[in-house]
């Protein structure tokens, strides 16, 4: 529940349409220790540690946001997603600075391309709040302010250049601090590119600053569908009714609504709080989509959980809340390998008769498979072999591959040194001779 913000010194004159204008919102962000201190309870010494902070990190909070925390209570779960803490100055082992590597695989400034069939496109580094667990805090808040119309021309024109893609992810900063002016012109230049099938936007803005969603910016946004919107929130105490209105405006224009979380020590990692908020979610029509594991950006240790942690919260959803409110627990794979869906087991056994399953109870199934069923990728169909989309193991089922090794293996590079005076590089391609696809007419 909201504190009503009459009630904060801060903002006792401030007059009700000056707090539901988001450009008021976003020009009274709290940035320094003292505004903070006029809004909660703040220590000496966490005092000292948001200064600490401060020099190296930029703090935001939007007032809404900020009424939400509770002002007396420092593990709030509000305040630790949006008051620096001194564990952020401090890195451990194995963070770094981008560690999903979105600056290698970026073809231009503002650009990810690593998928072969879309991108990431960072349109400003400004966020109404500056989340402190943020994946991209070597970006976010880095200017306080857009990207140049010139280097969002190039990234356009990058995609104009690649036929390949056919999604393209808005985000950054938050896409939707940009005025709605400046934000249909981008969409207006990537929707005239035949190949762009879809446009995603990622936004905080429905949780942080609800005001910003008016329904001037739903319509404007529903001019360029199919648009998706996914949204980012945490914690069951983030479904206020103004974030509700922002979703159902949205909902309205027809843009289908995600909800990407991270899981977060001390704030949601926690069964309990975790239905509450996919059930929570599912009320407002906004979809739990994914569950990240925190990614390992520099200082941000404190706010790890186990990946176990994530699984026991899949098993916690599953059966007890409708399919549609269960996301996905993804960990994204430090170095660019993209995000790895991991979550409980349930497939026990199996023959080539029967599959032993487990439900989420615990009671268990045998299933018979069908006897006569024919694979059709086993009985001449090539569609899928020459799919060109069909990669690593998708190959081997397919029985186009039948290993995939690595190419620091010592066996490969003892087998180059065998076959002297060739290259060790030249060795890095896959062993060309189909594998025949194993069917169930040819096993013993
Ligand atoms: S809104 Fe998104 S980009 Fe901005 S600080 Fe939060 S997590 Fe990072």
């Amino acid at each position: 529940m909201a504190r009503p913000y009459q009630d904060i010194p801060l903002w006792r004159e401030v007059t009700e349409e000056q707090w539901n204008d988001w450009r008021w919102q976003m020009r009274n962000r709290i940035s320094t220790t003292n505004q903070l201190q006029q809004v909660i309870h703040v220590s000496e010494k966490d005092a000292h540690a948001i200064d600490r902070c401060l020099s190296l990190l930029r703090m935001a909070i939007s007032p809404y946001y900020a009424t939400l925390i509770d002002p007396d209570d420092s593990d709030d779960p509000i305040r630790k997603q949006a008051v620096p803490t001194l564990a952020e100055t401090t890195s451990s082992p194995g963070e770094s600075e981008d560690p999903l590597h979105e600056e290698v695989d970026s073809p231009t400034p503002g650009l990810t391309h690593r998928y072969p069939d879309r991108v990431l496109f960072l349109v400003t580094d400004q966020c109404s709040m500056y989340c402190r667990h943020c994946t991209r805090r070597r970006f976010a808040g880095q200017t306080d302010g857009t990207r140049s119309d010139e280097e969002i021309a190039r990234a356009i024109e990058y995609i104009q250049q690649t036929p390949a893609v056919r999604d393209v992810i808005l985000s950054g900063g938050d896409p939707l601090t940009l005025s709605d002016d400046r934000l249909a012109g981008i969409l207006s230049r990537l929707r005239a590119i035949p190949h762009v099938e879809i446009i995603r936007v990622g936004t905080r803005l429905p949780v942080t600053l609800p005001q910003r969603i008016t329904p001037a910016l739903a319509s404007m946004l529903a001019q360029f569908h199919p648009i998706y919107v996914n949204v980012h929130f945490n914690h069951p105490k983030e479904l206020t009714p103004e974030a509700k209105r922002a979703c159902d405006l949205l909902s309205r224009e027809g843009i289908p609504l995600g909800n990407q979380s991270v899981l977060l020590r001390g704030v949601n990692d926690c069964v309990v709080t975790m239905r509450e908020l996919v059930r929570g979610l599912l009320r407002i029509r906004v979809r739990p989509y994914y569950v990240y594991s925190c990614d390992p950006s520099f200082g941000l240790s404190h706010f790890r959980t186990s990946i176990g942690k994530g699984i026991e919260i899949i098993e916690s959803l599953r059966g007890h809340v409708s399919g549609l409110g269960v996301p996905v627990f993804v960990v994204d794979a430090p170095g660019g390998g993209g995000k790895i869906p991991v979550g409980p087991e349930y497939l026990i056994s199996r023959s080539d008769r029967v599959v032993v399953l487990r439900n989420y109870e615990g009671f268990i199934s045998g299933v018979t498979e069908p006897e006569d069923y024919r694979d059709p990728c086993a009985h001449g169909c090539t569609r899928c072999t020459r799919d060109p989309e069909s990669v690593g193991v998708m190959k081997m089922l397919q029985g186009q591959r039948p290993t995939i090794e690595s190419e620091e293996s010592y066996r490969r590079g003892h087998q180059a040194s065998l076959r002297e005076p060739g290259p060790l590089s030249g060795m890095s391609s896959p062993p060309s001779k189909p594998h025949p696809r194993p069917t169930r007419a040819s096993r013993p």
